[in-house]
């Protein structure tokens, strides 16, 4: 076993301390306040060849793997920028048809994407359909080679400023299938086609990227753009959903970090009762125990990151860092907050402002009980309820 990143690792990791020094976190913040997309920064990105990391060299990326995307987010959110587009375009979907693309995906879509000349979103919630990912209803009707999408799918994060979601949509309806898990099928949809149409979602977190409702009324689709085999879309769909989990979990972990070493600046230099704050244990220990859950949260991330890229199951470390890593990040915001007293609740140090982003992750995209329950029936064997 080695825990030692090599030089490229390194590398990766550490480009969140250089991009900080011209996209800081005051810089996200800005952006997250406003809900104003940060497309110099995405530019940048993509410009120092980041948004390709799961690509193969051939379709215009790094040809790299999961281990060395949660890096690059864990090094980010370790400065304060922590992405939603960089899950939902470069990790999810990206990745996913790296692997599972047809040659249109491969050779015209992904380059550019790499190049950050286009970008992607990825839907499945639907408005009856969040955590029961099966009930799902947007049906894609097949016309000969051919199909027509109808359905509606909520809380898009980043929809406006894609120019492709990969939506995971019905070819066969719940109520005809043998097996719940049959009859799913991802499809790559072009957000400017006929029949789409897009409303905004107002979500009261800090977050640069919006979330949208995307309508899909009759939209045509061909052959080029189904994604993996149709009615067997299932089969595939963990290749996107467990690296969301372990990118979260980096995210989680860079936040946390963020906002703690924050918490050791200021407790270090503000004194009350005669003495730094960071001496009371009774700051010293939240924080420190915060740390400790990171750190350890972060550790299964990395795991879970190794596991994919060598093609071994995943979900029981993916849920696992993903659970950890949101509940840290939650703990570790929290004891910033308490540890800079009211300075944390002002604009200028912006701690505040990263709680609900982590809170957010408590709940989605995995919410935390659906975590626990992968955890207690698939890896503990215990009965299922639901
Ligand atoms: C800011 C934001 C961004 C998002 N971005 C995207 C995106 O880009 N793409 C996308 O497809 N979706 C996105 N989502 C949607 C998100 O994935 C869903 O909100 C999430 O899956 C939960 O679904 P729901 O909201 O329908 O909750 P519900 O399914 O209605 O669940 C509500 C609550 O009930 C509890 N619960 C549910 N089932 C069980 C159970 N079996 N056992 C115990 N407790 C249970 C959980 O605590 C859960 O929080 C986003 C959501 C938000 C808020």
């Amino acid at each position: 076993m080695d825990f030692e990143l090599n030089d490229e690792q390194r590398q990766i990791y550490q480009y969140g301390d250089s991009l900080a020094q011209s996209f800081d976190n005051k810089y996200w913040l800005e952006h997250a306040r406003s809900h104003t997309f940060p497309q110099e920064l995405f530019q940048q990105i993509a410009k120092d060849g980041f948004l390709g990391l799961m690509v193969p060299e051939a379709h215009g990326g790094a040809g790299l793997g999961m281990t060395e995307m949660a890096l690059f987010m864990e090094g980010t959110s370790n400065n304060g920028i922590p992405l939603l587009m960089m899950v939902v375009g470069p990790c999810m979907s990206m990745s996913h048809l790296s692997s599972h693309g047809t040659d249109f995906h491969k050779k015209e879509l992904l380059p550019a994407a790499c190049r950050g000349d286009i970008q992607f979103c990825f839907a499945i919630t639907e408005p009856g359909a969040g955590s029961n990912s099966m009930k799902i209803n947007t049906l894609a009707r097949q016309k000969g080679n051919r199909f027509s999408l109808t359905g509606e799918k909520t809380f898009i994060t980043g929809a406006d400023v894609s120019d492709y979601c990969l939506v995971v949509a019905r070819t066969t309806p719940h109520g005809d299938v043998a097996k719940k898990t049959d009859g799913f099928t991802l499809f790559i949809v072009d957000l400017k086609k006929k029949g789409v149409d897009m409303q905004r979602v107002k979500v009261s977190i800090p977050l640069p990227e919006e979330q949208w409702t995307l309508y899909f009324d009759n939209v045509d689709l061909g052959p080029e753009d189904v994604v993996g085999e149709i009615d067997n879309g299932f089969s595939i769909l963990f290749d996107t959903l467990n690296p969301e989990r372990i990118i979260l979990g980096a995210l989680c972990s860079g936040v946390g970090r963020f906002a703690l070493s924050k918490a050791v600046d200021y407790a270090s230099e503000r004194a009350v009762f005669g003495q730094p704050i960071g001496a009371h244990q009774g700051v010293q220990h939240p924080l420190a125990k915060a740390k400790a859950s990171i750190e350890l949260a972060s550790l299964m991330t990395r795991k879970a990151a190794w596991q994919f890229d060598k093609g071994l199951p995943a979900g029981e470390a993916a849920n696992m860092a993903k659970y950890a890593a949101a509940e840290a990040g939650i703990e570790a915001v929290d004891a910033a907050l308490q540890a800079h007293g009211g300075a944390g609740f002002t604009e200028d140090t912006g701690i505040y402002e990263l709680y609900p982003m982590m809170r957010l992750l408590r709940t989605a995209p995995v919410n935390r009980e659906l975590c626990l329950s992968f955890i207690g029936e698939k890896v503990m064997g215990l009965p299922r309820s639901y």
